[in-house]
């Protein structure tokens, strides 16, 4: 099963990079305060690519 991720949404500043980097697993609406986890089933190192790249680091794994 695939590892599950969730974003800080307190700390998101909504600069839409997740979604641009795997459009498959985070989407950012227009006007969204804050970006979405929409899936899980990504190719890991787009995941972590989101992750390595948000500028807040508010992408984390589930314990
Ligand atoms: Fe939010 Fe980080 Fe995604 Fe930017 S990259 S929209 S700060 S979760």
């Amino acid at each position: 099963m695939a590892r599950e991720f969730y974003i800080d949404t307190d700390e998101c500043i909504a600069c839409g990079s997740c979604a641009e980097t795997c459009p498959g697993c985070f989407r950012l609406l227009e006007d969204a305060a804050h970006a979405d986890v929409i899936g899980f089933d990504c190719p890991a190192e787009e995941i972590q690519d989101a992750m390595d790249n948000c500028p807040v680091e508010c992408i984390h794994y589930e314990e």
